[in-house]
């Protein structure tokens, strides 16, 4: 059975193949949907659930850490294309871009954009101001956490606190998150 968007009410599976579960009821020989989501059965206990929409789509409010990948270079600023929030991992962030302006990537000056970040990049920023969206990396733990080299498109190893290409040895600067190169979100 396919996930599928379903409103109070709606028959989410059968009595006969599924069992109940979170955000469903049983009416008859049908399970119906208590809320607003997208239905999801679990395999492991045959249980139909529906998870609610409000989770589905979290909220971008000023604070929120976020996750994106870069899109664009502009002299003055990187668009990004948000991935997801940081504590909804498995819930992805639909089409929606935000900003990263030069004043807003680390405090000290910055004299060339391209020394921190890089097309494709991908980035953990903070979410400092609503419509539009514009993130900040000033802190520690935000920045670039996985980089590619801008010859042959590789990723780069952190080796000594150097960014290297491991395929043409060139060697890269970006305003690295101190999360770089461990493939999680902490
Ligand atoms: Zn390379």
């Amino acid at each position: 059975m396919q996930c599928s968007f379903v409103i109070p009410g709606d028959v989410v599976g059968s009595a006969e193949e599924f069992v109940t579960g979170d955000g469903t009821y049983l009416k008859g020989r049908s399970i119906r949907s208590l809320t607003t989501g997208i239905t999801e059965i679990d395999q492991k206990n045959r249980s139909a659930n529906v998870v609610s929409k409000a989770n589905i789509l979290p909220e971008l409010s000023v604070g929120d850490v976020v996750v994106g990948q870069i899109t664009n270079m502009r002299d003055k600023m990187a668009i990004v294309a948000l991935a997801f929030k940081k504590g909804y991992e498995s819930r992805p962030i639909p089409r929606t871009e935000a900003l990263i302006y030069v004043s807003n990537i680390r405090n000290t000056y910055v004299k060339d954009i391209n020394q921190l970040f890089g097309p494709r990049d991908i980035v953990k920023a903070k979410i400092i101001k609503e419509h539009p969206l514009d993130l900040s990396t000033k802190d520690e733990d935000l920045g670039v956490i996985k980089a590619y080299c801008s010859r042959c498109a590789t990723a780069l190893r952190l080796v000594d606190g150097k960014l290297e290409c491991p395929d043409c040895g060139n060697v890269e600067t970006r305003k690295l998150s101190t999360d770089y190169g461990l493939g999680m979100i902490r």
